[in-house]
């Protein structure tokens, strides 16, 4: 046995594996994590390495790096690639899978020029998880080894099943993060033969999912344990309504699951210390907060005013944002002088439904449609109160934003909301418990209440601001989720946790 093994004070070696990573590569929330957590875990005491495929813009921001290995022969159809060492800004190691026909692309990393998925996407993947499993080995070309292979999402979601078929018994244990469960990685059962995987392994208690190849429920039924990104979430994922059909496994493995919580960047979103604000303020100098209001009116065209609070919503425009529920209540609430400014791209019905929204409310509607990390910003710190009406919501980051900058939100009670948000018409507001507003039923109507209730609260200023100084006080910092995975680790590298 590996003297690491049995040794606690020893730092755990963990490899984490994902698809994109803040800020060089981001669509969502998974790279938000991705650009944090290993930081956060090495500081917990942890060696850990991240592993991502070499995008040129990663290769672009890390031009110091050296040629650690050449993999090939990896089986079925999969191409050789070239392993890169790089240690990025703050001294994390990172390892650039290089396959020139399957990375270099610029853009969103899942998406090509039409919108939709790369056709290729199953091999891009499955060579990312192929690769995984290997440093994960005892084949591995590397000397280092990790104890752990942190998966995260479908991309990486098939590493479990290539340890568990083609390097049983020589492999590290394996932790799958669920950081969205209806993003399931599904492709045809042909791609098999292509990803060099047994064809024992086409089981449904394996990678078979109705008939095709599914990556993440691979990794669900695969992994040693599996986490998601909070403690609500990961009880509504074991339903039907959330489960996505994978319930029946979740349940099952329901003692290997575990929720935790995500942290933010609190360098970055700090609004003390925010580069993207003309004005910067704290809990000391919520006065100053006004100001971001009044620089984000004049930047987006809004009228100035003061009399009802203005809107903010930054968000993947999707009907799993629950967005749809605020175009329908718009109307209602801009006719009572809100303003709103949304920033957001997604679905085309959507979006025109903003544009046309903002069409009809000149002065009082503000859209954007793009992705734009320093309006992003702004808006956090420039509106009164934060939007965020999911049907379901994994974690949530914005809403942990909000809090931060004073901008109390307004959202459904669902997962990662529901273990962050706590109404103001709940404990009493002095006992700084209250930092936000909470609804449950997922209609327009049900918003456009809760909207009207915090904007009454919102002109009792003393009140308000108690509930702003609540979110800001709240600790969101990595350190916290840190402490949770190394626990993980450490149950799933433990001898005793085998099935
Ligand atoms: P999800 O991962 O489901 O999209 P999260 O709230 O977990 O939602 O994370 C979204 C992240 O992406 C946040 O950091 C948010 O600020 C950012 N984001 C989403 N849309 C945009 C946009 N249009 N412009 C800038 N940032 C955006």
């Amino acid at each position: 046995m590996d003297p690491d093994d049995v040794l606690p004070m020893r730092p755990m070696r963990v490899l984490f594996a994902a698809s994109e990573m803040a800020p060089w590569v981001k669509t969502g929330g998974l790279g938000d994590v991705a650009g944090a957590l290993p930081d956060a875990l090495a500081a917990a005491g942890c060696d850990v390495r991240v592993l991502l495929p070499a995008y040129p813009r990663l290769m672009q921001a890390l031009p110091q790096r050296s040629l650690v290995a050449h993999v090939d022969r990896l089986g079925g159809a999969l191409p050789p690639a070239r392993l890169w060492r790089a240690h990025l800004p703050g001294g994390l190691q990172v390892l650039l899978l290089d396959a020139e026909s399957l990375y270099a692309r610029d853009g969103n990393p899942y998406l090509g020029p039409d919108g939709r998925d790369w056709p290729d996407n199953g091999m891009r993947f499955g060579l990312l998880a192929r690769v995984a499993a290997l440093l994960s080995s005892g084949d591995s070309p590397l000397t280092w080894r990790p104890q752990v292979l942190h998966c995260n999402d479908w991309q990486t979601g098939l590493a479990p099943a290539f340890l568990h078929f083609l390097h049983p018994g020589r492999a590290a244990a394996s932790v799958m993060t669920v950081h969205n469960l209806s993003f399931t990685g599904s492709f045809d059962a042909a791609l098999m033969t292509d990803l060099g995987l047994p064809w024992h392994a086409f089981r449904f208690d394996a990678v078979e999912f109705h008939g095709r190849l599914s990556f993440l429920k691979a990794g669900l039924q695969l992994a040693d344990r599996i986490t998601t990104v909070s403690p609500t979430y990961a009880d509504e994922i074991l339903r039907p309504e959330f489960g996505c059909g994978l319930e029946g496994l979740l349940r099952h493995r329901r003692d290997r699951l575990s929720g935790i919580l995500n942290g933010i960047d609190t360098v970055v979103w700090d609004p003390a210390r925010d580069p993207a604000l003309e004005v910067c303020y704290d809990a000391a100098t919520l006065a100053r907060k006004r100001e971001g209001r009044a620089a984000l009116q004049r930047a987006l065209g809004l009228a100035a005013q003061d009399t009802a609070p203005l809107l903010g919503v930054i968000s993947r425009l999707t009907e799993q944002k629950g967005l749809d529920l605020l175009l329908q209540a718009a109307d209602r609430l801009l006719s009572q002088r809100m303003q709103l400014a949304v920033l957001g791209s997604g679905e085309a019905w959507m979006e025109q439904g903003f544009r046309d929204l903002a069409a009809r409310h000149p002065g009082a509607c503000a859209v954007r449609i793009g992705f734009d990390e320093t309006l992003a910003h702004r808006i956090e710190a420039g509106a009164d109160l934060f939007v965020m009406p999911s049907r379901f919501e994994p974690c949530g980051l914005n809403q942990m934003y909000s809090l931060r900058y004073g901008t109390p939100p307004i959202v459904r009670r669902t997962g990662g909301l529901a273990d962050t948000v706590v109404d103001a018409s709940g404990p009493p507001l002095h006992d700084g418990t209250a930092n936000g507003f909470v609804f449950d039923a997922p209609s327009a109507d049900a918003l456009a209440g809760t909207v009207e209730r915090a904007a009454a609260l919102w002109r009792d200023r003393p009140r308000f601001e108690a509930l702003q100084r609540a979110g800001m006080r709240a600790d969101f910092g990595w350190h916290v989720a840190a402490r949770r995975y190394l626990a993980v680790y450490r149950a799933a590298a433990s001898p005793a946790d085998a099935d």
